[in-house]
């Protein structure tokens, strides 16, 4: 194996992705991986073809283009910088052709340690979303030149417009890769399904628009209550699923019942501030079982959902 070049402990500050990240979670796993080096005009990435590594420039400069002839070119990447990551978290293809402009050094972070590291450190995580955000941003501004591809960006939307939270979209695309990952990895993975009760007492009684209110304080309020790593998705209407990577049905159990006691408690006020009465969920919960498919996993929640509903709400029941 090459050695890591011109990355080193004390070094690592200087790469954006490893600014202000603790050095001892992450450095066992940077030293395992590959480093490639490019020579000038070399390509890196085509475009279409499906990549599974993020690559941290570590010396020399990448050229970006949208083409595969190189001539529109979109941005110039150097020292510390990455690229492939968004193929790495969604298993989308590469979005463009990636080429060396002189010899480049490059830090090969596969899948499966890229997945290490967003667990082993949460300085990582929170560089990452600095970066994505700052690429989305930059992607924004040329989207608003092409009415075509704003729409397609609208259809390709992950997140829910009311709360903020993912939606259904992003749950079909990404639970499955999450099973996979558990499997891979040997971790337990459970769902919650959750429902808010009566809800449409509440919006009779308080109107639509007071509902909309609540599902963004319950939404909020789920966030707020588990763990960085779990994942808040509204699943539809007044039923939200939350995702609980390596946690098994006693985890489980825990951030249920923290985050049902959190909305029994929670106050509820509309847009203008007025308070309104408190409201209370119903949660189901299921651990991953071996081999069982998303659409599996999803229905036992559901019914242990269905069970807490049946025993009279506001409580939390397991899919044996
Ligand atoms: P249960 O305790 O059995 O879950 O009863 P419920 O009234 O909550 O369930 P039901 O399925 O009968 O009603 C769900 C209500 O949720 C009806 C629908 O109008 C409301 N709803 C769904 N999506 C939205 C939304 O985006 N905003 C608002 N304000 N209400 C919504
Ligand atoms: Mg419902
Ligand atoms: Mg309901």
């Amino acid at each position: 194996m090459t050695s890591l070049a011109n990355l080193t402990r004390k070094n690592l500050d200087q790469f954006a992705i490893f600014h202000n990240v603790d050095v001892d979670p992450v450095w066992d796993l940077l030293r395992q991986c590959e480093v490639r080096t490019l020579g000038k005009g070399e390509a890196l990435l085509e475009k279409e073809q499906p990549n599974r590594t993020m690559f941290l420039i570590l010396g020399g400069t990448l050229k970006v283009y949208l083409d595969d002839e190189n001539k529109r070119e979109a941005a110039e990447l150097g020292q510390g910088q990455t690229v492939g990551e968004l193929s790495v978290i969604d298993g989308s293809a590469a979005s463009a052709h990636v080429v060396s402009a002189e010899e480049t050094s490059l830090l090969c972070v596969d899948e499966n340690t890229f997945w290490r590291l967003s667990r082993a450190s949460h300085g990582f995580c929170t560089n990452l979303l600095t970066l994505l955000s700052l690429r989305m941003r930059s992607s924004n501004v040329s989207l608003e030149e092409s009415a075509n591809l704003q729409w397609e960006f609208e259809q390709q939307a992950l997140t829910d417009g009311l709360t903020g939270v993912y939606n259904r979209r992003w749950l079909d695309q990404m639970l499955p890769r999450l099973l996979q990952r558990s499997e891979q990895d040997d971790l337990p993975i459970s769902v919650l399904m959750i429902d808010v009760d009566h809800f449409k007492k509440f919006n009779d009684n308080y109107g639509h628009s007071a509902g909309d209110s609540v599902l963004r304080i319950v939404a909020e309020t789920l966030v707020n209550k588990v763990r960085p790593g779990d994942l808040v998705v509204r699943y539809g209407g007044e039923e939200f699923c939350v995702l609980l990577p390596e946690t098994d049905l006693k985890g489980g159990i825990g951030a249920g019942e923290r985050a049902r006691t959190a909305i029994h408690e929670a106050a509820i006020s509309d847009a203008s501030g007025n308070t309104l009465p408190g409201i209370t969920m119903s949660v189901g919960l299921a651990q991953w079982r071996a081999g069982e498919n998303v659409d599996e996993l999803l229905k036992r929640a559901d019914e242990a959902l269905y069970q807490a509903k049946s025993l009279g709400r506001d409580r939390l029941e397991t899919s044996a």
